[in-house]
């Protein structure tokens, strides 16, 4: 629970960070870190609620930001197995050497990032909704707020964007919007009463006839409840949610007696980042910049990693006394560098994904098993950077074999 928010603002920070979610609140802890003032506008009266993730992360990424192990009450759950369903309930499992993944209680995590924040010397202000950026000259020069039923004017030399997904006032900066054709709509809930699990494993089910467009997912908890949810890039997702927990061979078996005890509604940016980040006074970092994992939608991790590039290169800015765009271009280079790999080939996989009918992922998922391709990816434990842990696997004979074929599955889906 956040401990220490101000009551009265000041109108001067060397920055300010638009959304105290994940993202911002990493954002002002490495810049506080650094030496910076920074103060940090959320929008809700709380940090972390509502919320809209699964939470589910990678424990290797959290480790090596610094972020794992966590306080004792956030993580949920952990996972050394995956079992991946086609809509005909073929099943690939997938168990690994030692636990890969963690869940997280997502508000719980947000807020201890936002203490650790505040630690720092980082300045949160709740119930403050940012109207607009203030501009002047051609370079945003901090936010005009709405708050207790008044507008105030804050000035900062640097403006860290970091608003989410809305991405309402990245536009004001003129950077470019994100991408409609990589949306998806989310439904995540949690839910009592769920049958027939693995309590170490992630259930995911693929198929355009329950999640056109992503997949279906259920992570149980420790307590025995379980995070059920999907996303999908047509029609209504609360429709195809119930189609999963009482139409879906396997899902139904584990869903059709759960209750739901809470729900909530989200768009997922699956495009790839934005073409530009960075303006004058202006950096933009988390899911209103789409650094978000176009296969799994996971925007946590490459958010964190993204914000504390965007810390780091706001206070050289300030350092050197130039906040303008040539001196905070190098944000997006030095981003680029460390995703654009990875970010080239999940946009590749998701798009052969996509590009599967239901009766392909279904041969797909029983080839794999017959491969032997769960044999081959045991001891991987890297989740996020995709395109580096393909690298490292290629080397197995059964994964080049499954890599031959998934190529000619996507060629003879487009032709
Ligand atoms: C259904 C679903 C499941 C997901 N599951 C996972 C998962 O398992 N793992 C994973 O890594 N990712 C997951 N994601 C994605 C993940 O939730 C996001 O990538 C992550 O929350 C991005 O963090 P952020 O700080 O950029 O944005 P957000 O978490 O959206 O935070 C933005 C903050 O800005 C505030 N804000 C917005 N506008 C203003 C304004 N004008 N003024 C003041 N405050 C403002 C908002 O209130 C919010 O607190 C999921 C997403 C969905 C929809």
């Amino acid at each position: 629970m956040i401990t220490q928010t101000c009551q009265s603002t000041e109108s001067t920070s060397d920055a300010v960070v638009i959304g105290g979610g994940p993202v911002g609140s990493y954002a002002a802890l490495n810049l506080a870190k650094l030496g910076a003032k920074v103060s940090v506008f959320e929008e809700h009266h709380e940090i972390g609620l509502p919320s809209h993730c699964a939470g589910h992360l990678s424990i290797r990424s959290l480790r090596s930001i610094g972020l794992y192990p966590l306080p004792k009450g956030i993580v949920e759950n952990t996972f050394d197995t995956a079992n991946f369903y086609s809509p005909t309930g073929a099943k690939f499992a997938l168990h690994l050497s030692q636990p890969v993944t963690a869940v997280l209680n997502r508000a719980r995590f947000d807020q201890y990032l936002a203490d650790q924040a505040i630690d720092a010397g980082a300045q949160f202000i709740l119930d403050a909704r940012v109207q607009s950026l203030a501009k002047a000259n051609g370079f945003v020069r901090g936010v005009n707020v709405q708050r207790n039923g008044q507008k105030e004017e804050v000035y900062a030399k640097i403006t860290l964007d970091s608003e989410g997904i809305s991405s309402r006032l990245l536009k004001q900066a003129g950077l470019p919007a994100l991408k409609p054709k990589g949306l998806v709509y989310g439904v995540e809930a949690e839910v009592e009463n769920v049958r027939k699990i693995e309590p170490n494993a992630v259930e995911v089910y693929f198929g355009k006839s329950y999640a056109p467009g992503f997949y279906g997912w259920l992570i149980p908890k420790l307590d025995g409840t379980a995070k059920v949810g999907l996303a999908t890039n047509q029609g209504n997702p609360h429709e195809f949610l119930i189609s999963l927990m009482f139409k879906h061979p396997v899902a139904s078996k584990q869903l059709s007696k759960a209750k739901i005890t809470k729900i909530g509604y989200h768009a997922i940016s699956l495009g790839g980042p934005i073409s530009r980040t960075y303006g004058n006074g202006f950096l933009a970092c988390g899911d209103c910049a789409s650094q978000v994992k176009p296969t799994t939608g996971g925007g946590v991790i490459f958010g964190l990693t993204c914000a504390k590039i965007a810390a780091q290169t706001a206070f050289e800015a300030l350092q050197h006394r130039d906040v303008s765009s040539n001196f905070l271009r190098v944000y997006q280079r030095r981003c680029s560098e460390l995703l654009r790999f990875d970010f080239s080939v999940m946009l590749r996989l998701r798009s052969f994904l996509d590009s599967l009918s239901d009766e392909k992922v279904d041969e797909m998922l029983r080839f794999c098993g017959k491969l032997g391709v769960d044999r081959a990816l045991t001891d991987v434990d890297e989740i996020d950077f995709q395109g580096k842990m393909i690298l490292t696997v290629l080397g197995k004979p059964s994964m080049l074999a499954a890599l031959a074929y998934f190529a000619m599955l996507y060629l003879s889906a487009n032709p």
